[in-house]
């Protein structure tokens, strides 16, 4: 049988590819082809009824060449180094392609954060947080939520390192984390912001392509912060959800999911299961659902192989981070199935993350109209620069992406060199 390529393995077939294709320095393939800085913890931390609990905690720093480093943290059975490294790898490429002075991390923790109660989750996130605290900062690397974490989350880290450092440096130290909650110095329109920036990306595909999104219909995997409102955003256009998969099942309903109401539900019950107004289907029947749109929403590896064949739609529009693999990638592109890719159509979220650092380092607070039009300024000239590159290239569109990315990160290195 042959080995299923892991996460990361993936990114470097990505790399692999358009370094190949657009000829990169063969010096830079080797920097960038690695991580930085990988951080392994274990970590004790004490339970409500007394016990002690070890956590493995993660974060990997793979590249800040273009500035400090940035990514999430997520909470997930599943994290592991593999899983990390990939996810930083591919931050590095996103805030270069938006053109974001960023670099590209990640974290987590190996953990089912629905096991624990709020206070257990609040004193796993302020351990982790203190077993960490010297490996990030406001200037050096700058955390915020993924899967499974929230504002609160970003809260509780910020509370963490503050208390950790010296009192004259609290007050200019609250970019040490995005995505917090308004109140405690997070931005308007970072919550919605990387479903806004899919939304973003979706409006221009369908100009490019004369698509009305009027009466398109879409489906959407994973009902949290980003396909919620991926789903959300898109209603005021007249699309139609017709059918909703998350860790609690799959639902269908060819009339139409109202996504606001479905959102009420998710928030009370837990997930999508069991939503009145529609039909419960399998994994198999969701994927092969007929729409116009697929935004994967959840996790990686979604689209594979052996799911690739199912699609049937016109566009994938990833919200996840890797939810396709490179056989999905090569069926899906033989199936002339337009994809805008990860790196790309979900970096609306280090984009609004970017524009709350910079108003915690100016003591600003912008309205959520400058917000909005900022990040879709930005989203929209990374779309039409990966648009150009795979035309300029004749190449599918996360290799472009990827140019895109490489091509600043080669021109970085070459005028900066390599110190000593
Ligand atoms: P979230 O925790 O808010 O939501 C995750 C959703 O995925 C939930 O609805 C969950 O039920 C569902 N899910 C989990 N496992 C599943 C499975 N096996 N099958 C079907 N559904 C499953 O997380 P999020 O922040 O919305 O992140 C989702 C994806 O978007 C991730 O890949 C993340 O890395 C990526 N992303 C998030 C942000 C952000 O700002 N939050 C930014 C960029 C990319």
């Amino acid at each position: 049988m042959v080995k299923k390529a892991s996460v990361y393995e993936n990114v470097t077939r990505q790399f692999n590819k358009a370094a190949d294709l657009m000829g990169l320095d063969t010096d830079i393939r080797k920097i960038l082809a690695k991580t930085t800085n990988e951080i392994s913890i274990n970590f004790p931390v004490e339970m409500d009824d007394g016990h002690i609990e070890m956590f493995a905690g993660y974060r990997v720093q793979h590249n800040s060449v273009l500035g400090p480093y940035k990514g999430g943290l997520r909470y997930h059975p599943k994290v592991d180094l593999d899983e990390v490294r990939a996810l930083a790898t591919w931050m590095t490429w996103k805030s270069a392609i938006v053109d974001i002075p960023y670099g590209g991390a990640k974290g987590g923790i190996q953990i089912d954060p629905f096991k624990y109660s709020i206070s257990e989750l609040e004193h796993i996130t302020r351990r982790f947080t203190f077993a960490l605290r010297q490996y990030i900062g406001p200037e050096y690397d700058i955390p915020a939520p993924d899967v499974n974490t929230n504002s609160q989350i970003m809260a509780w880290i910020l509370d963490t390192y503050l208390s950790t450092i010296p009192p004259k440096e609290r007050h200019c130290s609250i970019h040490v984390v995005t995505g917090k909650p308004v109140e405690s110095g997070g931005s308007l329109g970072r919550n919605k912001a990387t479903g806004q920036g899919v939304v973003f990306c979706i409006e221009e595909w369908a100009k490019d392509n004369n698509f009305d999104l009027n009466g398109a219909t879409y489906t959407v995997q994973g009902f949290g912060n980003v396909g919620s409102w991926a789903a959300r955003l898109l209603k005021p256009h007249g699309a139609k959800l017709i059918a909703v998969e998350d860790i609690t099942g799959a639902i269908h309903n060819t009339k139409g999911l109202d996504p606001d109401n479905l959102t009420e539900f998710v928030k009370e019950h837990g997930g999508v299961a069991n939503y009145p107004d529609s039909k419960k289907i399998d994994h198999k029947t969701f994927l092969s659902t007929e729409a116009d749109i697929f935004i994967p929403a959840a996790l990686e590896g979604v689209i594979t192989g052996e799911t690739a064949p199912l699609l049937n739609v016109k566009l994938v529009a990833e919200g996840a981070n890797g939810p396709t693999n490179i056989m999905g990638d090569e069926i899906l592109q033989k199936r002339g199935i337009h994809l805008i890719p990860d790196i790309l159509c979900n970096a609306g979220g280090v984009m609004v993350s970017y524009f709350e650092w910079l108003q915690n380092k100016r003591s600003e607070y912008w309205e959520l109209e400058e917000v909005d039009a900022k990040l879709h300024k930005k989203i929209t000239m990374a779309y039409k620069r990966v648009r150009d590159t795979a035309k300029k290239f004749n190449t599918d569109w996360r290799t472009a992406a990827y140019i895109v990315a490489l091509t600043r990160l080669e021109k970085v290195y070459k005028e900066r060199g390599i110190f000593p």
